[in-house]
């Protein structure tokens, strides 16, 4: 079974590549492309980091 992020060979079950691509990753592609991806989307969707996007936003406004 082979990485569909890398191409690497995957020893033992890899992981769920979702959604960088569509099928199973290795060790490495899933600690640094897979989980930060998903932190992404999960954060982006999240009205508490949506909240936090705007306050940051009106902060930088105040000090143009
Ligand atoms: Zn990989």
């Amino acid at each position: 079974m082979k990485c569909k992020i890398c191409n690497e060979t995957i020893f033992g079950h890899g992981h769920n590549a979702q959604p960088v691509a569509n099928g199973r990753c290795c060790d490495v592609c899933q600690d640094t492309k897979v989980l930060p991806l998903r932190l992404d989307l999960m954060l982006n969707e999240s009205p508490a980091f949506q909240m936090f996007a705007r306050m940051m936003q009106d902060m930088e406004r105040v000090n143009e």
